[in-house]
């Protein structure tokens, strides 16, 4: 966490309740808000016990309730499901990053739209909701370390290799929901598309119909999950790009043989579980079926019996039997919320030693409470904007994923 936690007043301490019954005693209860500025050098990912951290205030709940009356239609908060439950409470809908992008847009009449998730997903709120409409996260500070992994001085000094190389017009980048604008900008100046873990087989079907090479940004593990189980390819068929390295650490003659040019990038969360924890779970918890993230490593998938996005894995789980058991590979915010909504099945975490996303999880209640209560008093704090070009180019990149057939 960057710098000291603060103890931060709402910046209208003093000010006359407004008509929604938001009173001056309430404004001088202190919150702390940690973590108010982005420090690119702390998303990391940690150790933890397997353990949540525990709820912020519940006094702070009525409060937001206030502050969330007080906005009304003017407002809509987006959680993502791995968020907190003291978030999640709030949410008006909850989702993965592309289905609440989507609502955004859908909702055009609400002129604040409170995305509780991370950076690059109210970055893609933002490109597709109209200009009227401002895009806030509620802690700057709530990256991703997937997409920190692939930047773009980076990603252009990859493709200036592949262009001097002669095969860069046999590529078509295809990038994963987790990167940034400028990422997406990128993918979608050079005739690429977006893709989530849904359609992952989708949209490299296309860019494979469109040239003979993909590369595959930032997540090497989606990507390389997607190429050899879902279209059969072989793990020869990719090569790794390490950003850090001479020719991404390949060979050319390596670069100009693979199918699949995977971008050395992962999810501090997914890619922790091992093969061994599946192992383990099977001789802990009799007759348990084990389902993953795509985003994990392919021998953790290669060991589950299923593999799904979030979205996926919500879904087998709800409709699953009565008394069947379970190990989910996923965050832990989620995992846990799925076992309380399904007290007929066991559920437990694929591994106690996986952390939750700690930087899903610096969205907490005293972060939600001091964004409403801003908006609420006129005051517009922490919102995301991509500029003009950046966002025409990703949109683009988006609207080819939207086009996927
Ligand atoms: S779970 Fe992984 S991909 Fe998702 S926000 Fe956290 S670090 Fe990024």
């Amino acid at each position: 966490m960057s710098g000291a936690a603060s103890q931060l007043t709402s910046a209208t301490r003093g000010e006359e309740a407004n008509g929604a019954g938001i009173s001056k005693r309430d404004h001088q209860l202190p919150l702390l808000v940690l973590g108010r500025r982005a420090d690119p050098n702390s998303e990391r990912g940690v150790s933890c016990t397997g353990e949540l951290p525990a709820s912020s205030d519940p006094a702070l709940v009525n409060r937001a309730e206030r502050a969330r009356t007080a906005l009304g239609d003017r407002a809509f908060v987006l959680g993502h499901h791995y968020q907190r439950d003291e978030v999640i409470r709030f949410a008006d809908v909850t989702g993965d990053s592309f289905k609440l992008a989507r609502d955004a847009a859908a909702k055009p009449t609400a002129e604040f739209v409170i995305f509780c998730g991370v950076h690059f997903m109210a970055e893609s709120a933002d490109i597709l909701t109209s200009a009227s409409q401002q895009v806030i996260l509620p802690d700057l500070a709530a990256g991703c370390s997937m997409a920190d992994m692939a930047t773009y001085n980076q990603v252009e000094e990859c493709w200036e290799t592949l262009e001097d190389l002669g095969i860069s017009d046999a590529v078509i980048p295809v990038t994963y929901m987790n990167s940034s604008a400028d990422i997406k900008a990128f993918t979608g100046r050079h005739g690429g598309t977006v893709c989530t873990s849904s359609n992952a087989k989708r949209a490299l079907t296309w860019a494979l119909g469109g040239g003979d090479k993909v590369l595959f940004l930032p997540d090497q593990h989606l990507g390389r999950n997607t190429a050899v189980l879902e279209l059969g390819m072989s793990l020869d068929d990719c090569v790794v790009w390490d950003p850090r390295k001479p020719y991404g650490g390949a060979t050319p003659d390596a670069l100009r043989r693979a199918t699949m040019i995977l971008w050395k990038g992962h999810c501090s969360v997914h890619g922790r579980f091992r093969a061994s924890n599946v192992a383990e779970v099977r001789s802990r918890v009799p007759g348990v079926n084990v389902i993953v993230h795509p985003e994990c490593v392919h021998d953790v998938v290669l060991a589950a019996d299923y593999i799904g996005s979030t979205e996926k894995i919500i879904a087998t789980i709800e409709q699953a039997p009565a008394g069947s058991a379970w190990a989910v590979g996923t965050e832990l915010n989620l995992v846990q919320r799925l076992a309380r909504n399904n007290p007929d099945k066991t559920i437990v975490f694929l591994d106690k030693t996986v952390c939750f996303c700690s930087t899903m999880n610096r969205i907490d209640l005293p972060h939600l409470v001091w964004a409403m209560e801003s908006l609420a008093d006129g005051q517009v704090i922490n919102q995301i904007t991509v500029d003009p070009q950046t966002a025409a180019q990703a949109r683009a990149a988006l609207d080819q994923m939207l086009a996927l057939p």
